[in-house]
């Protein structure tokens, strides 16, 4: 057994939550990131085809500059753009499209979607709302909550189609209102969703660079073990080689954690908790064309199936070869329909065919397309049972020097946001004990 000492931090995963934290701890210390793929970026990874640069799947950053996401770029002095995106548009199910009602009250004035006084007064409501009276509705789903408070089926339409998108989550009978409550009230405050030029390889370059400054990343790298010696993390294997370190930092989904964990370590509570986490899914599809077929610069929102898609070439041209254009689109499913091949077929097909019905042209000018069917888009459903007041922390109780941290931990909003304040969170308490 070959043994590798001499790490500050051995950081399990280099997806972005891996990459994330690891560039930030080389700030502390000496880093290794050990992924067991021959590729990084995990959910988020980015793949080139024929000068496409594609995102996995659909994949803007909520508040952008102003997320956690974009502290750590800046606090790592390896700035990018960000790129706000234009108007938002809402292609409803009658065929027609209009402006969504999201930043402004000029967008609320013109969208056909809502009744301009009622929208309005919900946004002061939403506005004038305290931290305690959002933390007050966590438990309850945004269906309850359209019954308690009698809203109308226009609002209850909008702020469904804003919790698939801004939460992830269509279903309102177990989407957290308090926690879209939270999330639209923190749109209104900060703005809505950025785009880094380039696309996401800009993140993952500037993240593994810094790591690089003052550490390793490893591909091919399984981690089967990790190494608890009297209450304490000292290393973890992989084959046979040990690598020891002074702390552990384990990003990989917690409902996988008991594959390098050994479960009678941990609380029966931590380990259903663990293995019961509910993940979104999806269906994305990613069309290639030939020219551009459309100038919308902003997002594009599905009413059926509920789904969120922009043009990430209009915003970004580096992300398409020159004339050429990307299109990107994708709908939230149950995960147990992911499962299911029929089902998953029948959601592609309905996701598929309502994206020609809005933009036909897309047929004649396909280069290629690219479907994925997605188990686990983000760790964590943000919904009345798994809200950020009853997810898991950064730390296992009677375990030290390890740490939990990605999108399926802790955490705040929705999607890769849960994992962006995760893992600042997570470095907060590693170099501030
Ligand atoms: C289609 C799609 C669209 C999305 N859209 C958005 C969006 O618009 N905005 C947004 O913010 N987020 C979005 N997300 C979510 C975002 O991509 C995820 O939150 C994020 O990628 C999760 O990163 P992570 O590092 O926490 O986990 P992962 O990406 O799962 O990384 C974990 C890594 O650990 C590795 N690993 C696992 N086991 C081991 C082991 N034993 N040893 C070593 N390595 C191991 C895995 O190979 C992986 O690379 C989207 C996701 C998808 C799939």
């Amino acid at each position: 057994m070959k043994i590798t000492v001499n790490f500050d931090y051995i950081i399990l995963g280099a997806g972005i939550a891996g990459l994330h934290i690891g560039a930030l701890l080389s700030q502390h210390g000496k880093v290794v990131v050990l992924e067991k793929t021959n590729e990084i970026g995990g959910r988020a990874k980015v793949v080139e085809k024929n000068g496409f640069k594609l995102d996995f799947g659909a994949h803007p950053i909520r508040f952008g500059p102003k997320s956690d996401l974009g502290e750590s770029i800046e606090e790592i002095g390896k700035p990018i753009e960000f790129i706000k995106p234009g108007k938002i548009w809402a292609f409803l199910d009658d065929g027609t499209k209009t402006i969504y009602p999201s930043g402004g009250i000029m967008a609320a004035i013109k969208s056909k979607l809502v009744p301009f006084f009622k929208t309005l007064k919900l946004v002061l409501k939403i506005k004038k709302m305290t931290e305690q009276e959002f933390i007050d509705l966590y438990d309850i789903s945004l269906e309850e909550w359209f019954n308690k408070e009698n809203i109308t089926p226009k609002i209850q339409k909008f702020l469904t189609m804003t919790s698939a998108t801004l939460q992830v989550n269509p279903f309102i009978e177990r989407s957290s209102a308090g926690e879209t409550l939270q999330d639209i009230r923190k749109t209104l405050d900060i703005g809505s969703v950025y785009y880094p030029r380039g696309g996401w390889s800009e993140i993952f370059s500037r993240f593994s660079d810094k790591i690089k400054e003052n550490g390793e990343i490893r591909l091919k790298s399984e981690v089967s073990e990790i190494i608890i010696k009297d209450g304490k993390a000292i290393g973890v294997k992989i084959g046979d080689e040990i690598i020891n370190g002074e702390k552990i930092i384990s990003t990989i989904p917690v409902q996988q954690l008991f594959t390098i964990l050994d479960e009678k370590l941990c609380d029966n509570d931590f380990i259903k908790k663990c293995k019961n986490l509910r993940p979104t899914a999806g269906v994305s599809i990613d069309f290639c064309l030939s020219k551009p077929i459309s100038d919308i610069d902003g997002g594009i929102m599905l009413e059926s199936p509920l789904g969120f898609g922009f043009i990430p070439s209009n915003i970004s041209p580096e992300v398409a070869p020159e004339g050429k254009s990307l299109m990107t689109f994708f709908t939230i499913t149950n995960v147990e329909d992911i499962k299911d091949k029929n089902k998953s077929n029948e959601i592609y097909q309905h996701l598929r065919s309502t994206i020609l019905r809005f933009f036909p042209e897309i047929e004649n000018n396909l280069d290629f397309e690219r479907p994925l069917f997605h188990e686990m888009i983000d760790g964590v459903e943000v919904n009345t049972e798994q809200h950020r007041l009853k997810r898991l922390g950064n730390k296992i109780e009677g375990i030290s020097n390890l740490f939990i941290t990605g999108d399926s931990v802790g955490g705040e909003g929705a999607g890769g946001d849960v994992g962006h304040t995760s893992v600042r969170n997570c470095y907060e308490k590693i170099v501030r004990r």
